[in-house]
């Protein structure tokens, strides 16, 4: 091996106890010259694209019709467009978000504030992201006043036209059998009729003025829906109730009525009289749609935290294109029927937290679930006896 050192390189900045030449020193303040300049030319261009993107960013900041206020680590504002600044005030550089937050009120929606006081209030949408960087967030305020109030009216119009629909079906569903019992009331009026025939007559004007009690009785329920009671009663004590109840009907039309609760002790919280009167209209329907020699079963069980009532019948069952109509109010096959039972049902369902199901397929019988939700234990309701007064 050789003890002499390699030679040294033309570029190479020479040494402790290596003397510089002149020529080697100008070299030198020649290369650090260059790369200097190269340096702040880079810069200077660095510093024109960031001028021009921050340009850009105050003209895109300026013209969107959003709010974007920029919070920095501490959650104060670093900086934030001429649409937030209409909505939260002037001057919120600096400031800190949550002071800014406490204008903003919460509303019915969820995401959704007001700000402002009452006839200027404007109604915004909130949204906010954290910066990858951990430098801060960005909020965006979006202002959905005029949207709100679309919405509103939307719904305003929804509902009339519901309304709407609702009094002409009214009017129709009355007049056809008060139009039939003024047919047979001004019948009776005719001298030469015998009287087996006037009590006939009678007798059909009297079924079509009971009809019509029918009716309106079914509509004031339907109309009624929100003033339900709530009391606290057994599951299994309300379905024995309703066997009582039924069992003659079902005898009656020679079909077999069997029944059974597997509830225990579980109570319910709710309208014991209008949940009572939903499970009597489904076994009502299920003892109409069923021949004699056929059978009906009524059956309540517990699942999770919800009573289900099971009300199957062997009957006719229903065709697919009615299933969907069923819970339409005044929708019926029946000649002497309302079309509201099922309507009804299900609302009086519904404003209890559960809702009925259905299961059918012609020929083969139906099956109704109504799905209640039970009460937790530290839900109070007064305790009703056994039995109601009807
Ligand atoms: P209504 O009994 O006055 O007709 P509902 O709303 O109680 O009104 O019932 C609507 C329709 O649903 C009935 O006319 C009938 O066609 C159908 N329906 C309900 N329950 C059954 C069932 N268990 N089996 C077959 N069809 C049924």
């Amino acid at each position: 091996m050789s003890a002499e050192s390699p030679p040294a390189s033309p570029n190479a900045v020479p040494g402790v106890g290596q003397r510089l030449d002149a020529a080697q020193l100008a070299e030198a303040f020649e290369m650090f010259a260059r790369a200097s300049e190269e340096l702040s030319t880079a810069y200077n261009a660095l510093q024109g694209q960031v001028a021009q993107l921050t340009e850009r960013l105050a003209v895109l900041l300026g013209a969107l019709p959003a709010g974007v206020v920029m919070l920095d680590r501490g959650g104060r504002v670093g900086q934030c467009n001429s649409a937030a600044e209409i909505l939260l005030g002037c001057d919120l550089a600096g400031r800190p978000w949550v002071e800014l937050a406490a204008a903003l009120h919460a509303t019915e929606t969820p995401g959704e504030m007001t700000v402002g006081e009452e006839a200027g209030a404007r109604r915004v949408s909130l949204s906010e992201a954290e910066l990858e960087s951990g430098e801060g967030r960005i909020i965006l305020l979006h202002d959905v006043t005029d949207a709100h109030r679309m919405r509103l009216q939307a719904e305003r119009n929804e509902r009339l036209a519901a309304m709407g629909e609702m009094v002409a079906g009214l009017a129709h569903q009355l007049r056809t059998p008060l139009a039939a019992a003024l047919l047979y009331t001004g019948n009776l009026k005719q001298p030469e009729l015998a009287p087996a025939d006037r009590a006939r007559v009678a007798e059909r004007a009297i079924e079509r003025l009971r009809y019509l009690e029918r009716l309106i009785r079914d509509m004031l329920l339907f109309a009624r829906g929100d003033s339900l009671g709530r009391q606290r009663f057994g599951i299994c004590d309300l379905a024995g109730e309703l066997v009582h109840t039924l069992e003659p009907l079902a005898r009656a039309r020679q079909i077999a009525f069997s029944s059974s609760c597997e509830c225990g002790d579980a109570t319910l919280l709710g309208d014991r009289k209008a949940l009572g009167g939903a499970i009597t209209n489904l076994l009502e329907n299920a003892i109409q749609a069923t021949e004699p020699g056929g059978a009906v079963e009524l059956t309540a069980r517990l699942d999770g935290d919800a009573v289900y009532f099971h009300i199957r019948d062997d009957g006719r069952g229903i065709e697919p294109a009615h299933q969907a109509r069923l819970f339409d109010p005044f929708f019926t096959t029946r000649a002497d029927g309302t079309g509201l039972g099922l309507a009804i049902a299900r609302g009086v369902a519904r404003a209890h937290g559960g809702d009925i199901a259905v299961e059918s397929s012609p020929g083969k019988g139906a099956l109704f679930i109504l799905s209640l939700p039970l009460p937790s234990p530290e839900e109070g309701g007064e305790v009703t006896a056994t039995k109601e007064p009807s």
